[in-house]
């Protein structure tokens, strides 16, 4: 028995279970009850009727900052970095690379970067 802490997926904030939070009735993320209010302001509540009202609260916003967020699709991404590269690559790399500013070193920097951080493999 206790006091349970949560984390709000939105502010990054813990907050202990007991008191006013919520559920965002798009990604069912725990939410600080700030965040539900900002939420629900931003994003409108989830319908009344829904089952999501009667489970969590009519005031659970209908969708949150996390599940709003645009999601990077890394196999996509790694398509767009190849093809760019590669239509680089046709010409000349290093010119490439001297007309945008960098040097090989940035390039190299970049490419572990991607790797390390998304997996993404440049060309
Ligand atoms: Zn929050
Ligand atoms: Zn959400």
């Amino acid at each position: 028995m206790g006091i349970d802490y949560l984390v709000c997926e939105v502010c990054g904030d813990a907050f202990p279970d007991v008191g006013y939070y919520g559920y965002c009735g798009g990604c069912e993320s725990a939410l600080c009850g700030g965040c539900v209010e900002d939420m629900g302001e931003k994003y409108g509540r989830v319908d009344p009727e829904s089952e999501f009202a009667e489970d969590y609260g009519e005031e659970s916003p209908c969708k949150c900052d996390e599940c709003t967020k645009p999601k990077l699709d890394t196999e996509k991404f790694e398509t767009l970095m190849y093809f760019l590269i590669k239509g680089a690559a046709k010409y000349d790399f290093a010119e490439f690379l001297e007309n945008a500013g960098l040097t090989e070193k940035d390039y190299e920097d970049i490419e572990a970067y991607l790797k390390t951080t998304y997996g993404i493999k440049t060309y």
